[in-house]
């Protein structure tokens, strides 16, 4: 229900990127609204929230610029786009020194030189459109409705053109897109993975069955197009979830991973393994945080929430030994054949929860030098971290895809004897709200 227009003045950014603004004594986030711009919203109220949009800014704020994305402001997939890059810098080292402050100074944030097309995973979901079409993007934001995306300024341009090839194919292949309130359809999503340094590229088609007729003439027509594409992967999901991909693999084409080089390694990624989405940016995180905690040679290291290994193996040269420890079974198993791949020794990988794993190494009393931590958004956990404060390394390299659960952490450490050594701020999504850090901690 629209509650009608009204004015308003926007008093700050919130940490997602969207403007602040006070209705009636009550704070509300307006989407592409800038700090002292004054505009004209629209107020909608649905059965769960209550939705500020933007209708029409009066007076422009400086650092507005136009959206280079013909589907910015419907897509909601970045979030920064009507900054300009000062802007958004601006943005990003002040929500990491609110935040951060407390701990100790924030070194100016690495910034990316072409903040475009570095993403190295794209996902797009299919679905019809109004017109029956075959349409594929991504659910605009708070909503089950897709938008159809043919282009998107962030994702890898090859992804992109894959994506647009399968679309095209879908009628003469008689495949039909999934629909989420039937249940029928075949395709749900399709995920691409390319390895930036090798051109090799990975195609995950996610289907609600495993009976795909026509499968071969599809991938030698999908070959033929993009020959660059070294593995075809059909994911078998029919749960009613909103989680991309299902448990059930099969190999289609090709070896069911692609491999990528980081820092001079080279790394096999299967598809339900994490692996950074902007490796350019990747390398140079790695390397502050490598540098941060000033490694002699000598150390035993844990690499905790490694994914593939890739921190582990980077670091293997500088340390005496490296243990991950890794839940995703795939990742581990990746991780192991990355170190025999490398012809890397001193590593050693385990399948475990992160926490569980700490806890086993704080009861055998094991000595560690250091701990370097990649947990993912929602951040580390007690048994994790009271379990670090039992090993008592001495350093601590903590990275980190979310701010707001780095601080929590950090409190945590910082109360029981770690001390904040140095905070640097990585840009590894330009365009959008979000940041990377790196933390280097000393006992
Ligand atoms: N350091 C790696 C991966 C970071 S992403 C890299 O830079 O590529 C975070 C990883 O933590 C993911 O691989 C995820 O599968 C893993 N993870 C999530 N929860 C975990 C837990 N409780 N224990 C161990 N690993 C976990």
């Amino acid at each position: 229900m629209s509650k009608g227009t009204l004015k308003v003045k926007c008093i700050g950014l919130h940490e997602s990127g969207k403007g602040i603004v006070k209705i009636k004594g009550k704070e509300y986030l307006v989407p592409r609204l800038l700090a002292g711009e004054t505009a004209i919203v629209d107020m909608k109220r649905t059965k769960y929230k209550t939705f500020v949009n933007l209708v029409k800014v009066e007076n422009e704020s400086k650092e507005r610029v136009k959206p280079p994305c013909i589907y910015y402001g419907e897509c909601g997939g970045c979030q920064l786009q009507h900054m300009s890059q000062q802007a958004q810098d601006q943005f990003k080292q002040k929500l990491v020194e609110d935040l951060l402050k407390p701990f100790g100074k924030v070194n100016r944030i690495l910034t990316m030189k072409a903040p475009y097309h570095y993403r190295n995973k794209v996902h797009s979901t299919f679905a019809y459109g109004k017109k029956k079409e075959v349409i594929s993007g991504i659910y605009q934001e708070d909503s089950h409705h897709v938008i159809d995306i043919d282009k998107c300024l962030i994702h890898d341009p090859k992804a992109d053109e894959i994506i647009e090839t399968i679309k095209g194919f879908m009628k003469s292949f008689k495949m039909h897109p999934f629909d989420e309130d039937t249940g029928r359809g075949f395709l749900r999503h399709v995920l691409i993975k390319r390895g930036f340094a090798t051109n090799q590229v990975m195609v995950v088609l996610v289907t609600s069955t495993n009976v795909f007729p026509g499968k071969n003439n599809f991938i030698k027509a999908l070959r033929k197009v993009h020959p660059e594409i070294s593995t075809v992967i059909m994911n078998i999901n029919n749960r009613k979830t909103s989680v991309v991909l299902g448990n059930q693999e099969i190999v289609l084409y090709g070896k069911g991973y692609i491999e990528d080089v980081l820092c001079g390694k080279r790394f096999q990624i299967s598809a339900k393994s994490f692996y950074q989405v902007n490796p350019i940016q990747t390398e140079i995180l790695y390397n502050t945080g490598i540098e941060m905690a000033n490694l002699k040679g000598n150390e035993t290291a844990i690499d905790a929430y490694c994914g593939i290994g890739t921190i582990s193996l980077i670091v293997s040269d500088k340390v005496k030994k490296v243990i991950g420890v890794e839940v995703n079974k795939d990742a581990v198993r990746d991780a192991i054949r990355n170190a025999k791949n490398n012809q890397i020794k001193n590593a050693q990988f385990f399948n475990d929860d992160a926490g569980d794993f700490m806890v086993k190494l704080a009861n055998e009393k094991k000595k560690m030098d250091l701990v370097i931590m990649d947990p993912p958004r929602a951040g580390s956990d007690e048994k994790f971290l009271s379990s670090l404060v039992k090993l008592a390394p001495k350093k601590v390299v903590y990275v980190s895809c979310n701010p707001v659960t780095l601080k929590r952490d950090l409190h945590y450490l910082t109360k029981k004897g770690y001390k904040v050594k140095e905070i640097q701020p990585v840009d590894m999504f330009p365009q959008t709200a979000h940041v990377e850090c790196v933390v280097f901690l000393e006992l």
